[in-house]
């Protein structure tokens, strides 16, 4: 065998596995595994899960934060007028190695697939031929899907549809829009039934950022799902955001999560953007800008998490860790119930495999490709509560990334003990 991990705590099994692997394939999984290996790991207990995934991320301007200035009013017009004036100035080089450092971190963090979105309204498409180079570039290491995603809208500009086309024409995998940036509403209109025009004919994913306001009046997402019943689209399509959705009135919501299940929409959340961005205008009392995540997912319809931004014009702060995001959603999104922390865990694996179409050849199964985590915890609540490291991230059955977490000896009446948080 090229590795066995030992004592393994896999998710829903009470006693300790290991797990043999070879060629870069899962070959057994059982309680004791007699082979000679090149490489032996003993897990002591701890969770190991399979590889996290960002399926939404911006890694055009990922690690930009103050350059040219900082967004002062945080909000998600601010950050589009600074992305603006930074465009002109943009390079490939500067671009590919804030996106390569980015993945980099979402590695060292576990996450192994990565879905980004490429602004396409700059008229050299600069940002869409640098992702396409990182993700060549990046391929041992990462899974990359790209979303053609015209930032500024499609028709608020002439050439806009012209460069969505030529996005897909460089070979992007999946198709974005924007309806609640256009200047009208039968533009946005436009701009959902476009993208599935577009979708249809390169044979793409569909990824639209939609009713990304607090706008209660902002109803995109009842257009994607229409669309995506009459073409037969069904999982196929996902609505990133839909933030204005926690501001509509409890009756439109009701019916609206029932079409959405209907057309097997899937649904990306973004805590770190999303609690920062919307709402800037309530004044007090302040809402927040939170698609229904536990009405979602109450009605089965597939919820998954992304990162957004990592120190962006949109979101200054950030690591790289889908983890962090997941621990951020279970206080904004009200979900600290005991079974709703496995919830969050399947939010940033299994839903968000689904999400990419990724979820065929996912998770530890034996005759799967080889890529798992071992986290710093032994129990998915330890996981979430202290958004753990990643002690080894496994691709293909190499050790990609590891960790040691630190060491705090805290000296109490004379005896010396290491906290680690832990009980
Ligand atoms: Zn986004």
């Amino acid at each position: 065998m090229q590795l066995i991990i030992k004592n393994a705590k896999l998710r829903n099994l009470e006693t300790l596995m290991s797990i043999g692997i070879d060629r870069g394939k899962i070959m057994a999984i059982d309680h004791h595994i007699d082979a000679d290996a090149e490489k032996v790991i003993d897990a002591k207990g701890h969770l190991v899960l399979p590889p996290f995934i960002d399926p939404h991320l911006h890694l055009d301007a990922v690690l930009s934060v103050g350059d040219p200035r900082f967004n002062e009013s945080g909000t998600l017009l601010e950050g589009i007028q600074i992305w603006g004036e930074r465009k002109p100035f943009l390079t490939k080089e500067i671009l590919k190695k804030n996106a390569i450092e980015a993945i980099k971190w979402e590695v060292a963090n576990g996450a192994l697939k990565i879905r980004t979105h490429a602004d396409t309204t700059d008229p050299t498409l600069l940002t869409v031929e640098s992702l396409l180079e990182v993700k060549e570039e990046m391929k041992e290491l990462v899974d990359l899907q790209i979303v053609a995603f015209p930032q500024d809208g499609i028709f608020t500009t002439k050439e806009g549809l012209d460069l969505m086309k030529r996005s897909l024409e460089m070979g992007v995998d999946v198709v974005g829009g924007i309806p609640h940036n256009e200047f009208t509403r039968e533009d946005g209109v436009k701009d959902v039934e476009t993208v599935f025009e577009l979708a249809e004919k390169f044979d793409a994913l569909i990824d639209i950022h939609v009713d990304e306001t607090g706008d209660d009046q902002s109803r995109f997402v009842e257009v994607m799902a229409k669309e995506t019943i009459n073409r037969g689209w069904q999982g196929r399509v996902t609505a990133s955001h839909t933030t204005a959705m926690h501001n509509y009135n409890n009756d439109y919501a009701f019916k609206l999560i029932g079409i959405l299940k209907r057309a097997e929409m899937n649904m990306i959340t973004n805590p770190f953007d999303n609690s920062v961005l919307q709402n800037r205008t309530d004044g007090y009392p302040r809402k927040r800008g939170h698609t229904r995540v536990d009405e979602l997912l109450a009605r089965e319809v597939n919820v998954s998490i992304g990162h957004d931004s990592i120190m962006d014009p949109w979101y200054p702060m950030g690591k790289g860790s889908i983890l962090q995001a997941a621990n951020l959603l279970l206080h904004t999104a009200h979900m600290s119930g005991y079974s709703q922390v496995s919830q969050l865990i399947d939010m940033i694996t299994d839903n968000s495999a689904k999400t990419m179409n990724l979820a065929e050849g996912y998770g530890i199964k034996v005759g799967n490709q080889a890529d798992l985590i071992i986290l710093d915890a032994t129990s998915e609540f330890d996981a979430i509560r202290l958004m753990s490291e990643c002690l080894y991230v496994i691709r293909k059955g190499n050790i990609v990334s590891v960790a040691h977490p630190a060491t705090r000896m805290l000296n109490f009446g004379g005896e010396l003990r290491n906290i680690d948080f832990k009980l």
